[in-house]
């Protein structure tokens, strides 16, 4: 079954007027469509405004279709009864770590979720500890989450959702406000959970390096769906990629275009340990 499944979705932003009368309206999505299969690990790559914050917002009934519909899980957003569940099932993480940790010590933090959800305390404390391992933040379990760095809080921001037991996590533009390093810690922890714990992820991103992780790419343009694919089917098309404003890894524009020159290296080269063994390849023909 479908994790998610979104069917020509559009949605407008009305802008009104004090009389409220309409003053603008903005199309922000036009008549997409995609499913998320469960277990996958899907990422939606896109430029700002591209409409990739919208979809999330979709997916978790803070928003509502103008046109089309959106179902979690089997369930339709636009049913009021389901928002409860829809809640439960897709578990969301922000941008800012700093808005999404509200306790002063990180397992506090952590059983928070499961504690609003009525979770028994025994359970809590289990939930709060597995979850705190599968983010590999275990042994901060007592600090301060002040004390942190940006990875280590989205991490534990993480964590947080985790414990609620959610079958799909959608994650916003998760790594934004993080340096290389934290970037690298919160994608392939979310890699991971998808990897060890099935849970279903969307990750919502505009690095084309951190969309190389998933098993299907979509790429977003001005509220359309432009491409999808594979990493490496996506990867391909570095000229149709720039021309929807996405940043190509380095290494990927230097295979693509000593290609374009003549040199037979591989399609789709992500990392520099592929562009070697693509090289070498080469070599081994003369
Ligand atoms: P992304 O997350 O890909 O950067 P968004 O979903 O935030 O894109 O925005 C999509 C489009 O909708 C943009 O053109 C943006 O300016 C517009 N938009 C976003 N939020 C609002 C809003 N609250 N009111 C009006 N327009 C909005
Ligand atoms: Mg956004």
């Amino acid at each position: 079954m479908d994790m998610i499944k979104v069917d020509n979705l559009s949605f407008e932003y009305i802008r009104r007027d004090e009389n409220g009368d309409v003053e603008s309206v903005h199309k922000a999505i036009d008549n997409v469509s995609f499913q998320v299969k469960k277990g996958d690990f899907v990422a939606i790559l896109g430029a700002n405004g591209s409409g990739k914050s919208t979809m999330a917002k979709h997916i978790n009934a803070i928003l509502y279709p103008t046109s089309g519909s959106v179902w979690v899980n089997g369930l339709n957003t636009a049913d009021d009864e389901n928002l409860w569940n829809i809640r439960q099932s897709a578990g969301m993480v922000f941008q800012n770590p700093d808005n999404q940790i509200i306790a002063t010590v990180v397992e506090e933090d952590v059983g928070f979720g499961p504690e609003n959800l009525g979770v028994p305390t025994d359970e809590i404390w289990e939930r709060v500890e597995k979850s705190l391992k599968a983010v590999g933040m275990l042994e901060y379990r007592h600090q301060s989450p002040n004390k942190l760095s940006g990875g280590q809080k989205q991490r534990v921001a993480i964590a947080g959702i985790m414990a609620m037991k959610p079958q799909c996590i959608v994650l916003d533009e998760p790594t934004a406000m993080l340096d290389p390093n934290g970037r690298k810690e919160v994608i392939s922890t979310v890699k991971e959970l998808n990897k060890k714990e099935k849970v279903t992820v969307l990750l919502i991103t505009h690095h084309m390096d951190e969309a190389v992780l998933a098993d299907k790419i979509i790429v977003m343009n001005k509220g359309h769906i432009v491409m999808q694919g594979t990493p490496k089917e996506i990867f391909t098309k570095v000229d149709e990629l720039k021309s929807y404003r996405l940043d190509v890894p380095q290494v990927t524009e230097l295979a693509y275009e000593l290609k374009k020159a003549g040199l037979p290296l591989d399609d789709g080269i992500l990392t520099v340990d592929e562009f070697v063994l693509s090289l070498k390849k080469i070599q081994h023909k003369d």
